[in-house]
């Protein structure tokens, strides 16, 4: 059946490319952990799951236990790190689909030994990734307070420490202040870590916006100072958008981030069509709910299939353009649930099926993620995930 025209359009060669680029900008420093958590931000974790797998990806990030075994069911053979741990009753699913969990509290840890063992593991068989604490107050465990967790991990534990991992939270601020305090809070959780004995082999630190602002090579320092390798772990960038930093660089900018904006291709395009033939309205004529639009001349208005069911944004309604025939048509009224009206009176031969851009490029014009979120007063991330289950993701 032919399906109503709101569609993502998901280049997974530019995904491919954009994993294979990044990694480039990480080398010879650290490996990267590909981030496919929240349906690869939207993009469809049954399409990016793979094609980052194709393109050398050894290990995939997820937040969840479900979304972990999702994962598995496309990737079979990566590691799937699932950052938001596992839940009261995950530990079962965790051994069979070879999941790692990050942990960071008591429960978590009596959950998977107790999976381990129904499973008969073998001592030392299932890794974990502990987090910690390094500032950001979110998730974690303090280096204050790691002892008693330190302690679990005995010779006969089913458990195995193989990576330390903690969350920069502020690696878009170029002066790197925050970043450089919470450097220091992590050698001091490292220090306690190999001072109890153990000697875990990753040291997980950093998403896209660490990457790209070239902090690869210090926090390599920092874990090889422990004996320990380095992973960074990109999601944005990934899907072909480059962080923002603020406040920016002074003086010249890293060369990563050079790159990394020189080089990175978007990943998704927001599609949809002109639903109806073109509509004249009078002057005077009120648009949308609430008529918070009235046209001050005769004017020629087109139907979208797009509202905010699909995920776009009621506020931009008023205060938005999406390309039609090349050019920006601005969206006249409120966003409809399951319905958007631009203005095409500047726009010649606009017709019923022609295709419209709601993110994405058309002839000479882009619209962006971040166009997006400059306008509804939000971030990528959130344009991204917040596209609708009922838009269908297609591979091109
Ligand atoms: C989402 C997430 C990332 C990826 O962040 P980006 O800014 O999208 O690169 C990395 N690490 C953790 C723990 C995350 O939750």
């Amino acid at each position: 059946m032919q399906k109503r025209p709101c569609w993502l359009e998901i280049d997974t060669h530019a995904l491919e490319e954009n994993f294979q680029l990044l990694t480039r900008l990480a080398a010879p420093h650290a490996e990267l952990m590909a981030i496919v958590k929240a349906n690869a931000y939207g993009h469809s974790l049954a399409l990016c799951g793979p094609a980052v797998v194709r393109a050398g990806a050894q290990w995939l990030g997820v937040t969840s236990v479900e979304e972990a075994v999702e994962a598995r069911s496309y990737c079979p053979k990566p590691r799937i790190l699932a950052i938001g741990s596992a839940f009261p009753g995950q530990g079962d699913a965790v051994v069979e689909h070879r999941i790692t969990p990050v942990v960071w509290e008591q429960v978590q840890l009596d959950e998977l030994e107790q999976a381990a063992q129904r499973a008969g593991s073998a001592p030392g068989s299932l890794a974990v990734h502990l987090e910690i604490d390094t500032g950001m107050s979110r998730q974690g465990v303090t280096p204050e307070a790691m002892t008693e967790l330190l302690a679990r991990f005995t010779p006969s534990s089913p458990l195995k420490l193989e990576g330390v991992m903690t969350h920069l939270f502020a690696a878009d601020e170029a002066d790197g202040l925050v970043t450089a305090a919470q450097i220091e809070r992590l050698h001091q959780a490292l220090s306690r870590i190999t001072a109890a004995g153990l000697l875990p082999d990753w040291l997980s630190v950093g998403s896209s916006a660490a990457l790209v602002a070239g902090n690869a090579a210090l926090l390599a320092e920092t874990a090889a100072s422990h004996g320990m390798r380095l992973m960074l772990r990109p999601g944005l960038a990934l899907y072909g958008v480059t962080p923002c930093f603020d406040p920016a660089f002074e003086g010249e900018e890293p060369a990563t981030l050079v790159a990394a904006r020189n080089g990175l291709k978007p990943v998704l395009a927001w599609k949809s069509r002109v639903m109806m033939d073109v509509r004249q309205i009078p002057a005077g004529a009120v648009i949308g709910y609430n008529g918070t639009f009235v046209a001050t001349e005769p004017m020629r208005v087109a139907l979208i299939a797009a509202g905010y069911a699909d995920g776009l944004d009621r506020h931009l309604g008023n205060h938005f353009s999406l390309l039609v025939r090349g050019q920006r048509a601005p969206l006249v009224g409120r966003v409809s649930m399951d319905h958007t009206v631009v203005d095409v009176t500047e726009i010649p031969g606009v017709l019923a099926g022609d295709e419209v851009v709601i993110l994405g490029t058309q002839g000479a014009e882009q619209i962006t993620a971040q166009d997006h979120a400059n306008t509804t007063g939000t971030i990528p991330w959130e344009v991204f995930t917040r596209i609708g289950m009922r838009v269908e993701r297609v591979e091109v």
